[in-house]
């Protein structure tokens, strides 16, 4: 397990508020108040999706252990935002793991269903395609047609990104 400053420097500049990381001082509230760590917590908090863990191993520059890790670790945050708003020191946590979430996607490491649904949105420009039945119940129900995005507007704006180099 190595440091690596370079990661570390990188966190602070991506993380809105800049500095509020380094003041985290584990007091475990985020952990406490995770509906993710709640269902996949052991007894003894040695296992499972622990945010507080990520926290601290960003703040200290611990990059593979972050990346090299379990994928729960990285990706089993749901982005409910319940840690955000209950940190007393108001870190926003979920920045700091759309930086890793960004990083490993970046090394191909990210869920197959990460890229499954990245690959729908480029096809379709929507994240949960039209199916005949959901038209069907929004015609029932009495609601306008969801109307057809630009798919190639989408795929220029992707393009020019390089977001379809990295789909592929
Ligand atoms: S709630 Fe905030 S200060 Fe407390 S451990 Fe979590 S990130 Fe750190
Ligand atoms: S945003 Fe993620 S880490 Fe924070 S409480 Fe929700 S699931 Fe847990």
């Amino acid at each position: 397990m190595s440091l690596d400053f370079e990661f570390r420097k990188q966190i602070m500049d991506f993380h809105i508020g800049s500095e509020a990381i380094k003041y985290c001082y584990q007091c475990n509230r985020c952990t406490d108040n995770c509906p993710v760590a709640a269902v996949t917590m052991d007894f003894y908090g040695t296992s499972g999706y622990n945010p507080r863990h990520i926290i601290l191993g960003s703040l200290l520059g611990f990059k593979d252990l972050l990346l090299n890790a379990d994928k729960l670790a990285i990706w089993g945050c749901t982005v409910c935002d319940t840690c955000d708003e209950v940190c007393p020191q108001h870190i926003e946590l979920t920045e700091v793991f759309s930086f890793l979430k960004n990083v490993s996607t970046a090394k191909g490491d990210a869920p197959d269903s990460i890229y499954a649904q990245a690959k729908a949105i480029y096809d379709s420009a929507k994240a949960i395609p039209s199916q005949p039945a959901i038209e069907k119940r929004r015609e029932q129900l009495g609601l306008p047609p969801v109307a057809v995005p630009d798919v190639n507007e989408l795929q220029t704006l992707l393009k020019n990104i390089g977001a379809d180099k990295k789909l592929k």
